[in-house]
């Protein structure tokens, strides 16, 4: 193992170990067990069925695309799929809970054991195993700062649905719990299956957090509840290495318990140790069946499943000779490679064609989106555009400087990079005899320094070069310019 992943202590080196609950909600247009609707930022209370709002003998029933969405998840992050599964009453008392209980998947989970790869900063990849997914209701929300004496709730967000993701506690640093995260993000994207917008609370992560020597056994964790975002997961999650490793080298120990995430202050802090912990007294929820999955459905879903991540960065790197990391900053966001291979099918020169698109994308395309703060989808320049402008450059029409500046009218001023080419007169010059005029006139004037050349002194032929181009307005074709400076001053 690296060492670089090591916290320095007062007492010698302590390695922290991670350990993630991540919650993903369901993309299906109704709730998990009713027919009301799920879609965000609706009136509060205008979205409850008479299930949600726990009326006494109501009936769930089991939305079963909400189980297709969490089979494809399993399936896209290498899980096994328990064909029998069953829900679980948590039996616990809240105001956003009316049943009085949630409805989950305690002891027979859905999903069983998977695996995430993870892409590091390093260029190396680090396996996260999953422990198993389960699918459950999500409760209400109380609000409490919206009157001074009263506090309100809104069951919209009762009874839908969740994907609850445990991984093995196999992380060992911020970056490699943060780049999971971001990795899952990505695949459940890719998938359809979960929005990912953390801001909206569509991906919500509980940390376990313990430290020990390294090799040693498994500390005591904490667990620090509901993050929702990557930037407070770093903070939280070295805090909490801080508190822990102070705590045990002065004698203290680590006490097993829930804490909370303060993003003003960046701290967590105690809400309820292991003994102050609820009795959920789970028990099968006797209104419902036994969930069970034909092998048939199983595959079907398999079959449908869109390229992945993981996938996609194999085909570009083996296809377009692409670097892995170029290849990870492309498929990252589904958008990107959206736009990617949307204007791929337009890239005449098939061989060195994608990897110059490719480092278009990513290199001025990016730039300018991220100037003005834009994703890729308002990109002012379309894929096919920008295809047609890495075509100019394949075919010798203008030359990558030259491109640099097209790219920018495209931006600014809009329109095909053929009529700006044309209206604005970039087009390269590769007629050999007009070059060979400019180069003889380049030589006339500078005839000291040819006699220089002559004598040995061959690093001038870059001078050269720049003079041509300079008198030339950059449009000289290089390969062309270079071959008549040879020419010339070798007196062939
Ligand atoms: P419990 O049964 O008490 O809920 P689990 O074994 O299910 O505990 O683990 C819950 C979460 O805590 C998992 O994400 C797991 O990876 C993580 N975890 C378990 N032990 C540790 C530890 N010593 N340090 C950090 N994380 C841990
Ligand atoms: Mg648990």
């Amino acid at each position: 193992m690296s060492n670089t992943n090591l916290y320095k202590g007062e007492t010698g080196e302590w390695e922290v170990v991670i350990g993630l609950e991540i919650h993903a909600q369901v993309v299906s247009k109704s709730k998990l067990f009713s027919g009301a609707a799920t879609a965000f930022g609706a009136d509060p209370n205008t979205q409850v069925s008479l299930v949600d709002s726990g009326f006494p003998g109501m009936l769930p029933v089991l939305n079963r695309e909400c189980v297709r969405q969490a089979i494809r998840t399993g399936l896209g992050l290498n899980c096994e799929i328990n064909k029998w599964s069953r829900f679980d009453r948590k039996n616990y008392f809240y105001p956003d809970l009316p049943n009085g209980y949630q409805i989950s998947q305690f002891y027979h989970p859905l999903v069983g054991p998977g695996k995430v790869l993870v892409d590091l900063s390093d260029g190396s990849q680090k396996e996260v195993r999953i422990h198993h997914i389960h699918l459950e209701q999500d409760a209400g929300k109380s609000i409490h700062d919206l009157s001074p004496d009263k506090s309100y709730i809104d069951l919209n967000r009762a009874g839908v649905a969740l994907m609850e993701l445990v991984t093995e506690p196999d992380m060992r640093s911020v970056e490699e719990a943060q780049n999971f995260v971001k990795k899952l993000r990505s695949i459940l994207r890719y998938l359809g299956t979960c929005d990912g917008n953390m801001e909206e609370g569509s991906m919500r992560c509980d940390i376990n957090v313990s430290v020990r020597r390294p090799g040693d056994e498994y500390g005591t964790r904490t667990e620090t509840k509901n993050v929702n975002s990557l930037r407070f997961m770093g903070q939280a999650i070295e805090y909490e290495v801080q508190r822990q490793i102070e705590l045990i080298e002065s004698g203290g120990s680590v006490v097993q318990e829930t804490r909370l995430f303060d993003p003003t202050k960046g701290e967590t802090r105690s809400m309820r140790t292991k003994e102050e912990s609820n009795d959920y007294r789970y028990f099968p929820d006797p209104d419902l069946l036994p969930l069970i999955v034909e092998q048939a459905e199983i595959d079907e879903l398999r079959e449908s499943l869109p390229e992945l991540p993981d996938e996609k960065v194999n085909r570009y790197v083996t296809t377009f000779g692409l670097k892995p990391y170029d290849a990870q900053v492309l498929v990252m966001e589904k958008e990107t490679t959206q736009y990617f291979e949307a204007g791929l099918t337009d890239i005449k020169n098939k061989k060195e064609g994608p990897k110059l698109y490719a480092n278009w994308v990513t290199g001025e395309l990016f730039g300018a989106l991220n100037k003005e703060s834009l994703g890729v989808t308002e990109s002012k320049v379309s894929a096919s555009h920008l295809a047609s402008l890495i075509n100019l450059i394949t075919d010798n029409i203008i030359s990558g400087k030259i491109a640099k500046d097209v790219f920018g009218y495209m931006w600014t001023e809009g329109g095909s990079p053929e009529s700006i080419v044309e209206s604005k007169g970039l087009k390269q010059v590769t007629d050999e005899d007009e070059i060979r005029t400019i180069v003889a006139d380049v030589l006339a004037k500078n005839d000291a320094k040819v006699t220089e050349y002559k004598a040995g002194k061959d690093k001038l032929f870059g001078f050269f070069v720049g003079q041509v181009m300079k008198a030339m307005q950059g449009k000289g074709n290089p390969e062309v310019v270079n071959m008549i400076l040879k020419r010339l001053l070798n007196d062939e």
